[in-house]
């Protein structure tokens, strides 16, 4: 294909704006699946994906698309993940393209992650145009929003398309804006090989699947491919492209995106940012990479029966293998025995591992509670990283302890402003900007991460009733005043409840999870003592009362049927029960003690 006949593009937006909606009617229009198999939001492929309405990893399509000027053109069209947690997919995707359609719901207007996605689409030097979605609802103001757009984003609106995904309404003007308004790409088909590795992942039948995006050179099927960061080199089962179905091709030429199948055991050898080349006449350069994802938050996952630690070793080899962005190391702990400390990409990314974990894999697990990084320099001049507060050297060895900081974007109606200023400002926020666009207020809080890790979403969305956006990214390490707080049941510690906490919250915080795992904690035949403490200073203390010995005791002998119920119900609850001690803790309390009122 001609470059000048090919047109690659991402679609960006904040969530619910309708991407995945648009992309559908734009495979539609292009003929690329026939009705039949034109099922709702054919991109977001994964259950969870489809329950959840998100889209997680991001996907791409190759549309061919006959233009008013009787041209017709090879789309390669990308959906982006919406969530702050995937920023990451979201950058690996728009370094495969020259430009992206900003889709904006002309009945809400620009919320945080709309302005995230247009400055990551900046960073990477695309064109951008604007659609405004959703003009079929009546409360739809596409004249504001456009006014909004050129305010806030600083991007002209004076010809953004303006459509109904859901009704299909101008998906043509969308795809006369892309053929005429994006550029076609560059490169020079004559030079060595460099393609892209976007993304790979692992298929059942076909083993790796790497996503590519040719800049120069040819990539041809039985060629020997070379991986240039990784060093490794592989020959090419096949290469084809996605119409969404996959079919191959013979070869990929510059400006092209499509898949290779190699021959290689795991996706672990295919770094996502590296430059593939041709191992006989290979290229000098690499392509320029893009920053790698990094864990910001880390928990730790248990089999609540430790005779499934070999099977959820297994499980989370099978995750990564499509998921990179998730780390696990091996680690154990006093109270919940062998288990793996997991890196996330924020806590969407956690529940939605955890999940999949249980539903796909039928694994019954108890996460602790998640923690940030910290960086701690010990007297004696060492530094480390804390991954898990267990972990925790004795503090009177510690010099100092860095946090994690991150500079947020939170978008609010008016009337929600100040209760949000106030979560803010709970949660150690400093605020950097705050402007009005219309009825709503645009914050931007500098916050430890630790604070908002946890809850502060969920927060955020209730006080504002939903109305909130939130966005943020990682801004750099601070000292704080930090310390740990180890929490006792029964007078044995449990380490997988132990957090970090700032000094001036410790109290507060240590009360309130006392007071929560006393209602957690199920009475036992003997009185149960709970306390926090630091170091070994006891700060919070409560006490969880003996309970009779017979549960069935109170159905007064007589229905036998109820009496069975309740012991199976009885036997439910202990699977998902841990052993401390004496004591039983259900797998609830590991989250829920920590949630903040
Ligand atoms: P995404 O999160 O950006 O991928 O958004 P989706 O494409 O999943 O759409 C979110 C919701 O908005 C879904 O319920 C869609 O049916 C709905 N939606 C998308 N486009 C339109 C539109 O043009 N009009 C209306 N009324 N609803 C739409
Ligand atoms: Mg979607």
């Amino acid at each position: 294909t001609s470059l000048a006949r090919i047109r690659n593009f991402a679609i960006i937006a904040h969530i619910d704006h309708g991407k995945s909606t648009l992309a559908d009617r734009l495979i539609q229009f292009c003929g690329g699946l026939a009705d039949r198999e034109m099922k709702e939001q054919v991109l977001d492929s994964m259950d969870i994906e489809r329950e959840r309405g998100i889209t997680i990893k991001a996907q791409t399509v190759r549309l061919e698309y006959p233009a008013k000027d009787g041209v017709t053109y090879v789309l390669n069209l990308m959906d982006t993940p919406g969530h702050v947690d995937f920023a990451y997919e979201v950058s690996r995707s728009l370094a495969a393209c020259e430009g992206s359609l900003l889709v904006v719901d002309a009945s809400q207007g620009v919320e945080a992650q709309t302005l995230a996605n247009v400055y990551q689409a900046l960073d990477a030097g695309h064109e951008i145009v604007p659609i405004l979605n959703k003009v079929d609802l009546p409360a739809a103001e596409p004249e504001r929003v456009k006014q909004q757009i050129e305010d806030v984003i600083g991007l002209p609106a004076d010809d953004a398309v303006m459509i109904s995904a859901k009704t299909g309404l101008n998906i043509e003007g969308v795809l006369e804006a892309i053929v005429t308004r994006l550029p076609a790409p560059t490169g020079d088909e004559t030079k060595p090989l460099q393609a892209l590795l976007v993304d790979s992942w692992y298929d059942p039948y076909l083993g790796v699947v790497i996503l590519v995006r040719v800049k120069q050179g040819r990539l041809r099927r039985n060629m020997r491919i070379r991986l240039m960061a990784k060093g490794t080199a592989h020959p090419v089962n096949d290469i084809g492209v996605f119409t969404p179905k996959m079919q191959p091709v013979d070869d990929l030429g510059p400006g092209e995106m499509g898949y290779i199948t190699a021959a290689m055991k795991t996706v672990a050898d295919c770094n996502v940012g590296d430059t593939i080349t041709d191992d006989r006449a290979p290229a000098t350069e690499q392509l320029p990479g893009f920053r790698p994802s990094i864990p910001v938050v880390w928990c730790g996952l248990f089999p609540t029966d430790a005779d499934e630690f070999e099977k959820l070793r297994e499980s989370l080899g099978k995750l990564r293998l499509n998921d990179s962005s998730f780390h696990f190391d091996p680690e154990s702990s006093a109270a919940l025995g062998f288990g793996f400390r997991c890196g996330f990409l924020g806590l969407l990314h956690l529940e939605i591992v955890q999940e999949r974990l249980s539903r796909e894999f039928d694994l019954d697990l108890i996460a602790t509670a998640p923690s940030v990084v910290y960086k701690l320099t010990k007297n004696n001049g060492d530094e480390i990283e804390l991954h898990n507060p267990a972990d925790m050297p004795d503090p009177s060895l510690v010099k100092s302890i860095q946090e994690p900081w991150i500079k947020a974007t939170i978008f609010v109606p008016d009337e929600y402003l100040g209760s949000i200023l106030a979560l803010c400002s709970e949660r150690r926020g400093v605020q950097v900007d705050l402007t009005y666009v219309g009825n709503r207020a645009m914050a931007v809080y500098r916050l430890p991460l630790n604070e908002v890790v946890f809850d502060f979403y969920d927060r955020l969305k209730s006080i504002s009733r939903g109305y909130a956006s939130f966005d943020y990214a990682v801004d750099g390490y601070e000292e704080g005043d930090l310390v740990k707080i180890s929490i006792l049941v029964n007078n044995e510690p449990v380490d997988a409840l132990s957090f970090m906490a700032h000094r001036s919250a410790a109290d507060r915080r240590a009360r309130s999870i006392c007071e929560k795992l006393k209602d957690l904690i199920p009475r036992q035949l003997f009185k149960i003592p709970i306390q926090a403490a630091i170091g070994g200073k006891v700060i919070a203390r409560e006490t969880i009362g003996a309970m009779s010995k017979d549960v069935t005791a109170k159905c007064y002998g007589g229905d036998i049927s109820r009496k069975r119920k309740l012991l199976d119900k009885q036997k439910e609850g202990k699977k998902r029960m841990r052993q401390f001690g004496k004591v039983e803790i259900p797998q609830s309390a590991f989250i829920a003690a920590l949630k903040m009122d």
